[in-house]
């Protein structure tokens, strides 16, 4: 199975690391505008297989993405902390790159799916989409990021708590990918007994503030990163290569990636993410979760404010 990766900057190179690591996929081939840091990406990550599994990792052009089942983008400017560009300018300069770059892949990797790391990530892919669309691209094929890297945060942050393998923690963080994305603690199960519960059992004090907590640790993760060491990558590198492992194997996984939905609560036309399920064909289907009155209000917010965006651009 072949995957492209556009954009070999930090997350786009952590990204082909995690997947050779994981033995996911079997040629890679990273795509960037800096020809030469990324000739020099991909032979430091090839340097890696002897201790992996058997896999190519080269850099490329467009049309070395012919045959690919997957496209990786991770391409785009970022927004520097003090450096005055609005989120609107960000939005209008990726979509800009997007416009260039969607067609050129599409071109020469017709069948593949094509899953977006770019931030605004809600917004990006659901730009992607709609040009994917206009070059004959069926429904589906095209899903972001979304919240898997917040869901991963959220349960890595329950099971430090919980004192449980991150595995056994069955909960979601729905919307969009930043501040107004919401935890479905209602639905948030330990195995298979619900979280409420289960600290009852276990003995584990674990209240309304302490969920609190969890959710601020969760959204201030991104930002304590940033201004720690100025880019997150290994959580999302590890998130893209899960998620491209579900859809080169057509695993039917349910992961919290994002992809055009016509309608969620009334929102119409719009990107955020929900439990989706993710195979070879891309999002397959997606889960409505039993949220409470709190949590569906929430959702609808989220997607309320992604909708905006979307139409602020269109
Ligand atoms: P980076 O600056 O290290 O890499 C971006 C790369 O894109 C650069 O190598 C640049 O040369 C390339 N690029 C720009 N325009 C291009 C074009 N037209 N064609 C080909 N390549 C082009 O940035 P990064 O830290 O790797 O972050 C990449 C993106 O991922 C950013 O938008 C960032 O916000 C996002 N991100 C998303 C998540 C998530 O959860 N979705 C998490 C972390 C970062």
């Amino acid at each position: 199975m072949k995957v492209g990766i556009v954009g070999a900057g930090k997350v786009g190179a952590t990204a082909a690391y995690a997947m050779v690591m994981k033995g996911v996929g079997r040629e890679i081939v990273l795509v960037d505008l800096d020809k030469v840091r990324t000739e020099a990406e991909a032979m430091d990550i090839r340097h890696a297989i002897p201790f992996s599994a058997r896999m190519l990792v080269r850099s490329g052009d467009y049309e070395d993405l012919k045959n690919s089942d997957l496209v990786v983008i991770t391409a785009g400017v970022k927004q520097p902390p003090g450096s005055g560009i609005t989120r609107l300018d960000l939005l209008e300069k990726n979509a800009a790159i997007f416009k260039q770059i969607i067609p050129n892949i599409i071109k020469y990797a017709p069948n593949a799916v094509l899953l977006i790391a770019t931030n605004p990530v809600d917004i990006m892919t659901h730009i992607a989409a709609k040009i994917a669309r206009e070059h004959g691209m069926p429904k589906g094929r095209v899903l972001g990021s979304g919240t898997t890297l917040d869901t991963a945060r959220f349960r890595s942050l329950l099971s430090q708590k919980m004192n449980i393998d991150s595995h056994h923690i069955h909960g979601y963080v729905l919307g969009e990918h930043g501040d107004s994305e919401i935890f479905a603690w209602s639905s948030t199960y330990i195995g298979v007994i619900p979280i409420d519960d289960f600290c009852k059992q276990w003995g584990i004090k674990f209240d309304e503030d302490d969920k609190i907590f969890v959710e601020e640790q969760v959204r201030e993760a991104g930002y304590k990163i940033l201004d720690g060491k100025g880019a997150t990558y290994y959580g999302i590198g590890a998130a893209i290569s899960r998620i491209a492992r579900a859809i080169l194997r057509d695993e039917r996984s349910l992961l919290t990636v994002c992809a055009p939905m016509d309608d969620l609560y009334g929102v119409k036309d719009v990107t955020v993410s929900m439990p989706n399920m993710v195979g070879g064909e891309g999002v397959l289907e997606y889960l409505e979760l039993p949220l409470n009155m709190h949590e569906e209000r929430s959702l609808i917010a989220s997607a309320t404010l992604i909708s905006d965006l979307i139409k602020s651009i269109s």
